[in-house]
């Protein structure tokens, strides 16, 4: 909660200031000259740099024991700029193929145009990983855990492995944030955040980051220059105040999921369920030794057709169905018909996500309450 936020020197306010400013004015030529350069501390134009987006880029970069980060206009900004800053070429990709949406097309369709070679693996065999890896790769990307289906990638394992061929491993860490969740304390270079999701936490900014050590980052905000993904200063402010009740959120999300995934497995109109909690899902020892918590987002199976899964969806009360997730409020998406549309059934299905697919953002509501509305919505399926 405190992490970077000092009082601001001149009044003492205790929240950062908003620096809505676009320029910064000089009263020296010399100090122009040295500030263009990089020198100094001056602040020359956000898209370069700004006071309350750097405050923010200091308050994560803390958060993941980070030297420095930086923040972008969205999650796939920072994703496509991270990427793209270290890939050229000639070079080749190694990602896992349970990717969120866009960064599969960015990987799948649109590196390859610019002569990046692209591979993915199942995303939870690491041997499929070591033996795909080349003296070319100069990144292996991975989600964990992955959207929608809960699964895991073992972070020091694979970071091992990019490391053995001197490739960076990326990770986007979304679905666990900082507080469930430390990669690079596993080894993972670089850390990636849709900060839109548990980081602002309140369904009202589009956001993103990646958290590094320093000589990374700055080659990546180096890259950001060019391609403008820059947050605006409101929105790095509204991130800011979000991040500061991030643990009282996150902690209470992953008691409700738990018990909502816990009251979901005994249900008999459920098929099955995912959450990395539950003792019954096949990677739970690898979630005790790399999460601190397991997160608020589980998916599960309802027994029945597609218009069941869409019947259940509708008649939720406090759930709401839509897009996104990390928010406050417990919001509820059917993949096959809003996230995952993209894809055929068959591909769908090779991915784990079947046409009665549910995916629950879970929020910090009283437990009972969604325990009581995911039972009548299911009763009336
Ligand atoms: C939402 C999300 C993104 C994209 O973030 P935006 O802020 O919507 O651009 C990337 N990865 C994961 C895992 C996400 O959930």
């Amino acid at each position: 909660m405190h992490a970077a936020e000092p009082l601001d020197e001149e009044t003492g306010s205790v929240t950062t200031p908003i620096y809505q400013s676009s320029t910064f004015g000089f009263t020296k030529a010399e100090e122009v000259m040295k500030a263009a350069k990089g020198e100094g501390s001056s602040f020359v134009y956000t898209r370069w740099d700004n006071p309350t987006v750097r405050r923010l880029e200091k308050k994560l970069a803390e958060l993941e024991g980070a030297e420095d980060s930086a923040f972008f206009s969205s999650g796939m900004a920072a994703i496509s700029t991270s990427v793209l800053s270290f890939v050229r070429e000639g070079s080749h990709l190694l990602a896992v193929s349970d990717l969120y949406g866009e960064t599969y097309r960015l990987i799948h369709d649109f590196l390859p145009r610019l002569g990046v070679e692209t591979t993915m693996v199942e995303t939870t065999d690491i041997v499929q990983m070591r033996r795909n890896l080349k003296k070319n790769t100069t990144v292996v990307y991975i989600e964990s855990p992955t959207n929608p289906t809960l699964k895991l990638v073992d972070i020091a394992k694979a970071a091992r492995l990019a490391h053995g061929v001197g490739a960076l491993l990326l990770i986007d860490s979304t679905f666990a944030s900082p507080i469930n969740q430390k990669p690079l304390s596993l080894g993972a270079d670089v850390v990636l955040h849709s900060a839109t999701k548990y980081l602002n936490g309140h369904a009202d900014v589009i956001a993103g980051a990646a958290a590094a050590r320093r000589d990374l980052v700055e080659k990546i905000k180096f890259v950001r220059r060019t391609l403008g993904g820059t947050l605006d200063p409101h929105a790095a402010w509204l991130t800011l105040r979000g991040i500061k009740t991030m643990a009282v959120r996150v902690r209470a999300q992953n008691r409700n999921t738990q018990a909502l995934a816990e009251y979901l497995s005994r249900h008999k109109k459920v098929a099955k369920v995912n959450y990395p909690g539950l003792r019954t899902h096949p990677q739970h020892a690898l979630a005790r030794r790399q999460m601190d918590g397991y997160g608020g987002v589980l998916s599960f199976e309802i027994r029945g057709s597609m218009k069941d899964a869409m019947k259940f969806t509708e008649s939720l009360k406090v759930a709401i169905l839509a897009a996104s997730l990390g928010g406050v409020e417990t919001l509820v998406a059917q993949p096959a018909i809003l996230t995952h549309t993209q894809l055929s059934a068959e591909e769908r299905g090779k991915i784990g996500i079947s046409e009665t697919l549910v995916r629950v953002s879970v929020g910090i509501e009283d437990a009972e309450d969604l325990i009581e509305d995911f039972g009548q919505a299911l009763a009336r399926t």
